[in-house]
């Protein structure tokens, strides 16, 4: 993506021969086909080029109607160059640049002939903001056909007229839900709430927009004005009478999801409000360029869009750095089809890959079918999914309780009862059903990959897969290198990992190997929280509300089971020492037996379906803690569950060198997790804190709390020496 510009910009031949103006009769079609790029973006170079094309356009004519059309296989246009967003600092120099592509998408609207947008693949940001400056859109029902606005997951807004004209095409409560939610539809949806004119068959794209061309060229219908015209009386009344009350409840749903920490998604707000129904469009436009401008170069921006970078560093890395490649994995084997096994095996097959699970029971693995029924009979309720889908999806999953069909397959993933050696024995056995070169990867959560290994015949295609739960939600994966794995193995479950739609992050094998090993920390700590007066509700909160975690560690302990959080950290506390102690208050809930959310009571109750009902009133007598009093301040609360992580990732990544770099911690912490991509990850945090002030608070707690607080060695050179992790 970085190299688009120097690319394109750098030869002028290349740009021409990249956007191209074709006359085909009395239509003129312009092609997008960037020179060495995957996608179609719109760079400053590429759109002076379109600009100057427009204008040729304009001044010959020669032409009744133009199409803008892509020659890039599943690609429209992807949006604007990112890494030119992340280069903008000055306000005015932000200004400048909104104005160039305000005024591009302006020109097309003025031209003097109507103009055609011929959409497949994915139209996204600036792409869909130059499509709705046309006239008209037609769309392809290809999978690979999305339109949207997915800048306020940037921290940005829609600057090139999408805030103005979306609601414009589509009114005011279609327009908010794409925008406020940086969400795409398919063209089908798109055609539902007036966003293209017509869908067809990929194809027939060409064949049908020329031919529509042509019907407006005869009919003499030439340009458009493009206003939503509600039918259904419901939307009369939200686009007239209820429209503050629209803008009220949105602003209500994105405070309720952000807790404020977002701030594009209330700017986009502000600005359709407004701008909708503002006839004067230059006026409107600079409603929109002040507001990309307010919003643009934040840190909150700025972390979004290192995110987003780091999310296309792993689309490009294979795992492994000797330029071996992984297998294209067409089929796996799933080992038992419990919660992890059957969510392995949804995903998988969710992609297209063709799956056969094994377990020891068949009621198991109807659990298992079932798990990928539910999800899919969900996507299908909101077709996100038609019932062809579905059908086949759920036909690629097969299984047994043998080994028939293991023969064929590239990779097995084990997913049975976490016991060391039954985890040997089985691995064994399945490998002599399978072919020489086929990968086992096991799914183990804290077991040693290395040692596991050992069951395995041939232990350099053994590797660890360890997938996170929920399976089809959470999207990382820690691929962990034993000491034998092999390149081969190691690059072909990271393809594999990303073909399943999922991000994967290589990491040593270790105790707890990254995520559950820093995460490990903050939930000791909140459990010495409560040990000392933490009222629950409050840490909770704050951590969720305050700091945006997805969870506050109660509530987490809950859903991972309190009792398996403190087998952990047993297992960590002989891995780590005094960083990972047991305060003697989670002891009573073994003996009370209150497991979380599967016993139905934990921290909180839960209800007979598992939703959460409140803090047990119960708690605090049966820990024998007496009433909270709640003697910390937030600082110390917040600074004592996140400090430890930091301290924890220092010694993880400096010295044991468990993951390679900083930007992995940050992404794995981000996906597996969910910590805060606003904050940019644990070390970006980390940094804007700065790691002499951090150590400087944990020797304070090491003082006043325990030895578990001592800065590490790591973090205190980084200290000494005034860096940062990413320095
Ligand atoms: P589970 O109890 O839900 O499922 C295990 C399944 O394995 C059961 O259906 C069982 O019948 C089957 N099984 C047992 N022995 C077998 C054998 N010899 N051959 C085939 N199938 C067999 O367990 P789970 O929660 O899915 O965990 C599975 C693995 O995934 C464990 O190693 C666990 O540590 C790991 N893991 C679990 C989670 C989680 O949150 N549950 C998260 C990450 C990793």
């Amino acid at each position: 993506m970085e190299t688009s510009v120097n690319n394109v910009s750098g030869d002028k031949m290349s740009i021409q021969e990249s956007l191209k103006l074709v006359g085909k009769g009395d239509i003129a079609v312009i092609e997008w086909d960037l020179v060495g790029e995957k996608v179609n973006k719109m760079s400053t170079p590429v759109m002076a080029r379109f600009r100057e094309l427009l204008d040729e356009v304009n001044d010959s004519n020669k032409f009744k109607a133009v199409v803008v059309i892509s020659r890039k296989p599943g690609i429209f246009i992807a949006g604007a160059d990112i890494e030119e967003i992340k280069q903008l600092k000055k306000r005015e120099d932000i200004l400048a640049a909104i104005d160039g592509g305000q005024s591009i998408m302006n020109k097309m609207e003025d031209l003097k002939i109507p103009i055609i947008a011929a959409i497949h693949g994915a139209c996204l940001g600036g792409g869909c903001e130059l499509a709705l400056a046309c006239d008209y859109r037609i769309a392809t029902d290809d999978p690979s056909t999305r339109i949207g606005l997915p800048e306020v997951k940037l921290g940005i807004i829609p600057g090139f007229g999408g805030c103005v004209r979306l609601p414009r095409v589509v009114g005011l409560q279609a327009s908010l839900d794409i925008i406020l939610a940086g969400k795409a539809v398919d063209a089908n949806k798109a055609a539902r709430i007036g966003l293209v004119d017509q869908v067809v068959h990929p194809q027939q794209l060409e064949e049908t927009v020329m031919a529509f061309a042509q019907k407006i060229i005869s009919e003499g219908k030439g340009k458009r004005k493009q206003r939503f015209k509600p039918t259904k009386i419901a939307d009369k009344i939200l686009e007239s009478v209820a429209r503050p009350i629209v803008f009220k409840q949105a602003k209500k749903t994105v405070l309720a999801q952000s807790h404020g920490h977002y701030p594009a998604p209330l700017k986009a707000l502000e600005v359709v409000r407004k701008t909708y129904g503002e006839s004067r469009r230059d006026l409107a436009m600079k409603t929109e360029a002040e507001g990309f401008a307010d919003v643009a170069g934040t840190d909150v921006s700025k972390n979004l869009i290192n995110v987003f970078f780091m999310m296309e560093a792993v689309k490009k890395r294979s795992g492994v750095t000797s330029g071996v490649k992984g297998k294209n994995v067409k089929s796996i084997g799933v080992l038992g089809a419990g919660t992890m096994g059957g969510g392995i095996a949804f995903v998988a097959a969710d992609k297209g890959i063709e799956v056969r699970m094994k377990d020891i029971n068949n009621d198991a693995l109807a659990i298992g079918y079932k798990a990928s029924r539910d999800i899919l009979d969900k996507e299908l309720k909101k077709r996100k999914i038609s019932k062809y889908d579905l059908t086949r999806k759920i036909n690629l999953i097969s299984g047994g309780l043998d080994f028939a069909g293991f023969g064929q397959l590239d990779v097995v993933i084990e997913a049975i009862v976490e016991d060391m050696n039954i985890k040997k024995k089985v691995i064994a056995e399945t490998a002599k059903h399978c072919k020489p070169d086929c990968i086992i990867a096991t799914n183990t959560s804290s077991l040693s990959v290395s040692e596991m290994a050992k069951g395995h015949p041939n232990p350099a295609n053994f590797v660890g897969m360890h997938f996170f739960n929920p399976v089809h939600k959470m999207p990382l994966v820690e691929v962990i290198r034993g000491e034998q794995s092999s390149d081969e193995a190691t690059a072909t479950v990271f393809e594999l990992s990303k073909k399943m739609g999922k991000v994967p992050v290589v990491v040593k094998d270790g105790p707890g190997f990254l995520v559950n090993r820093l995460l490990m920390p903050y939930l000791i700590e909140a459990s010495f929280l409560l040990q000392e007066g933490a009222d629950i509700e409050k840490v909770d909160k704050l951590m969720v509300k305050k700091f945006g975690l997805p969870m506050g560690p109660y509530t987490l302990m809950d859903e991972i089971g309190i009792d398996v959080c403190i087998k952990v950290t047993k297992i960590f506390k002989e891995a780590f020492g005094e960083r990972m102690e047991v305060p003697k208050v989670m002891d009573k809930f073994l003996e009370l037996k209150r497991y979380g959310k599967k016993t139905g009571r934990g921290f909180y109750l839960y209800d007979e379906k598992g939703r959460r009902q409140g803090v047990d009133p119960a708690i605090y007598t049966d820990l024998g803690l007496g009433a909270p009093k709640h003697p910390h301040s937030d600082v110390e609360v917040t600074q004592r569950c996140i400090y430890p992580m930091i301290n924890e990732a220092a010694l993880a990544l400096i010295e044991e060198q468990i993951v390679d770099t900083p930007d992995e911690v940050d992404l794995a912490m981000i996906m597996g997790t969910g910590f805060p991509p606003f904050r940019g990850g644990l070390l970006r945090y980390a940094d804007t804190i700065g790691t002499a002030k951090i150590t400087d608070d944990l020797e304070a707690y090491a003082a006043k709390y325990g030895m578990r607080f001592k800065p590490s060695g790591p973090l205190r050179t980084l200290a000494k020496t005034n860096r940062t992790f990413y320095t």
